[in-house]
């Protein structure tokens, strides 16, 4: 049975929040490079926008060192982990995934008739790979890995997860949800992608919601094995779900390296300031690789973010292992001083 579940509450929808540390967006896009290819694109939507998106896949597949072939697109990374949800298990079959992770693959996957095989974190958070390749059996469809992982925020050794998808994608696919690796610091901040430029069954997806600010614009994509991206195209249709203005909006935030490296390093001082201040009030936060973090508190989780919204912060909160976790998105400075004196008055 699941060790993390989460309480979903109209809360954090409440017209009250003034600081929205609850969705991991970012607080400073779209960049103004998006912005204005929006406005400069807007009056060719009467026309589907198959140059301009061989344009921006053109971009991705060179970057990424692969064909045009390796990749799908969607509005949003959400899209295609759907997608794959539902071609890979629309016959059946088991996900194997840490527990806790992202659910939306998973969830999808069980509706449409999939078994879940969670398997915990270890006691650092990271993926216990050894246990989940021992999960994989006949059955398995697809293993999920979320790196950095979502709702922990922790990341899992490049060199193990290298091994582990070199040996384990000779049997299944393995998916790995990269959406905040790029805000990810130090020597284990590194992409799978490679492995699928080297002919590896794995899957890695990205999105243009969190490092390049374009959440509500819906953009993502995956680079995998052309047969693999055959087959989810079989059923489904990558990209039609995409304006023509989102993808001149990730055309241009994809070149913007400046306000990359901008959202990155306002994105660390936002951590470093809220896990100082979180720890001085005695909370003990997962260090984190993302734009998020995770720290136990002494409060029923709904209660907890009723307080919170009563102050004009949204945030989340989970159980783990019968624990009752906060999760909380970086937002600006300000908005992190807001959750800090909102935190206070409950400790
Ligand atoms: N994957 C992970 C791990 C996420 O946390 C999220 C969103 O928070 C997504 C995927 C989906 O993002 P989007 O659909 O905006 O690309």
């Amino acid at each position: 049975s699941p060790l993390a579940r989460e309480y979903f509450v109209d809360e954090n929808f409440a017209p009250e929040i003034v600081a929205k540390l609850t969705s991991n967006e970012n607080p400073y896009g779209p960049p103004a490079s998006a912005k204005q290819a929006v406005i400069d694109s807007v009056s060719g939507g009467n026309r589907y926008a198959w140059r301009e998106m061989a344009t921006l896949m053109d971009n991705i597949a060179e970057k990424e060192g692969v064909t045009t072939k390796h990749l799908m697109m969607g509005p949003g990374s959400s899209d295609l982990l759907e997608k794959v949800a539902i071609v890979r298990f629309m016959n059946g079959g088991n996900i194997v995934s840490a527990d806790p992770t992202y659910m939306s693959l998973i969830r999808v996957a069980e509706r449409v008739g999939a078994t879940w095989k969670p398997v915990p974190c270890t006691s650092d958070w990271s993926h216990d790979l050894d246990a989940m390749a021992a999960a994989v059996d006949a059955d398995t469809k697809l293993v999920y890995i979320c790196n950095p992982n979502n709702p922990v925020g922790t990341m899992t050794a490049a060199k193990d997860l290298e091994a582990f998808c070199k040996k384990v994608s000779k049997t299944v696919p393995i998916f790995i949800d990269e959406a905040y690796m790029e805000l990810a610091y130090g020597p284990e901040a590194v992409s799978q992608s490679p492995l699928v430029k080297d002919g590896y069954n794995v899957i890695v997806c990205r999105t243009f919601s969190k490092i390049m600010g374009m959440a509500g614009l819906r953009i993502g994509f995956m680079i995998a094995q052309p047969e693999f991206i055959k087959e989810i195209s079989s059923v489904t249709r990558g990209g039609m779900g995409i304006s023509l203005t989102s993808i001149h909006a990730a055309t241009a935030a994809y070149g913007d390296d400046g306000f990359q490296e901008m959202t990155k390093t306002k994105n660390d001082a936002a951590k470093k300031y809220t896990t100082a201040a979180v720890k001085a009030m005695g909370y003990d936060p997962i260090p984190s690789f993302t734009n998020f973090m995770m720290f136990e508190i002494n409060m029923n989780g709904k209660e907890f973010l009723g307080k919170m919204r009563d102050q004009g912060v949204g945030c989340r909160a989970f159980t783990i292992n019968d624990k009752d976790m906060c999760r909380v998105s970086m937002g600006t400075m300000d908005e992190m001083k807001m959750f800090v004196s909102a935190l206070k008055t409950l400790s």
